[in-house]
């Protein structure tokens, strides 16, 4: 019996969102700078390596996957994958294997998904407007989008929507968002920018938009009940009384969740984050290429988990440009 992975403050690690790729179809304003420049392949985590990092949180007690990325749906023989990650559904290890993804390749691979035991799907979609979302997204295609949803729909994944909010881009849309999401029976989850440091000025979209500013407006026109639910993250969730829908409210910037924190994060180069607001990391693929046997990967996970920070500081003046946070932050009340 393996002993699961506790941190330092009792919380069970039981999430694991896992990054397979640093590549993107899109290129959006606050995510990407339009001439990225890609790891080369060696750095990445083989599929082979992808599965037993996975397999191993998986012995150790992590009873959720995320698929993200850059695009994971873009990462090349990615369903292989998502194909072994299914024996850890079928024999009961894990309760879900999921993904957060564009939606462009949806269209392709959603039958697949659902065959290997993908049941939900997070879609990224912050505008219903054409023009508006090939300005966000640089190269990305409405249609082909909407029509991955479509597709995620029909072959029975439950879809749903998250949408960073935008003061001035998708404002105006805020209705028509949550009326279009429950018309398809999917629910809605809004996440509050985060200032991205690093891209260039130009044609960045990053306007900050408070969430509570955002909640106070849905109030004005339909009847907000609060779910009691937490999902161990920085997401609260309310449902309208005159839609019957559910739609959440995401906000990285704020740490009143910390103390339920259950998850951590592996970035592509198997870097695993103990804390989103922290930079403190380890390294996770020497291990994993310097032994077959996973036993030195196992240490390696525990002694990190180990240093798992009680919650996050978001010390930004570490991180990002100073300006921008003192904005952001100064929005978010720090
Ligand atoms: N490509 C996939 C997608 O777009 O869903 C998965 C990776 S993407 C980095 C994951 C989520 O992060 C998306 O919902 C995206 O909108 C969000 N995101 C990216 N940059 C952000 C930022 N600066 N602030 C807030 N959310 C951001
Ligand atoms: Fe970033 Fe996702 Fe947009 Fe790609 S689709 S640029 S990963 S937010």
């Amino acid at each position: 019996m393996n002993t699961p992975l506790i941190d330092p403050f009792a919380r069970p690690i039981s999430y694991l969102r896992v990054s397979v790729t640093d590549r993107c179809d899109f290129r959006c304003v606050y995510c990407m700078a339009e001439n990225m420049t890609f790891l080369p392949k060696a750095e990445l985590l083989t599929l082979e390596e992808l599965d037993r990092l996975c397999s191993t949180f998986i012995r150790l007690g992590v009873r959720k996957l995320r698929v993200t990325g850059g695009e994971p749906l873009v990462r090349k023989g990615i369903m292989t994958f998502f194909r072994t990650m299914k024996r850890h559904l079928d024999s009961g290890a894990l309760d879900e294997l999921t993904l957060t993804t564009n939606g462009s390749q949806l269209g392709r691979f959603a039958q697949e998904l659902v065959d290997c035991g993908v049941r939900r799907v997070n879609v990224s979609l912050d505008t219903l407007d054409e023009a508006k979302f090939a300005r966000i997204t640089r190269w990305g295609r409405l249609s082909q989008v909407l029509d991955g949803i479509e597709a995620a729909q029909r072959a029975g994944l439950r879809v749903k929507i998250n949408a960073v909010a935008l003061k001035g881009v998708n404002e105006d849309e805020l209705f028509e968002m949550v009326e279009w999401c429950a018309a398809r029976d999917m629910d809605l989850t809004f996440i509050e920018v985060m200032p991205m440091g690093d891209l260039g000025e130009e044609d960045r979209i990053d306007q900050f938009w408070s969430l509570r500013d955002l909640r106070a407006q849905l109030s004005g026109t339909y009847t907000l009940h609060d779910l009691a639910e937490r999902t161990g993250g920085p997401a609260s969730y309310v449902r309208l009384q005159e839609t019957g829908s559910k739609v959440g409210f995401i906000t990285p910037l704020t740490h009143n969740f910390c103390e339920s924190c259950n998850r951590v994060r592996v970035t592509c180069t198997g870097e695993l984050f103990m804390c989103l607001g922290q930079e403190d990391r380890a390294d996770l693929r020497a291990p994993l290429r310097a032994s077959s046997d996973d036993g030195a990967l196992e240490r390696a996970i525990r002694e990190a988990i180990s240093r798992k920070p009680r919650g996050h500081d978001f010390d930004y003046s570490r991180q990002h440009v100073a300006g921008q946070v003192s904005r952001h932050m100064s929005h978010t009340g720090g």
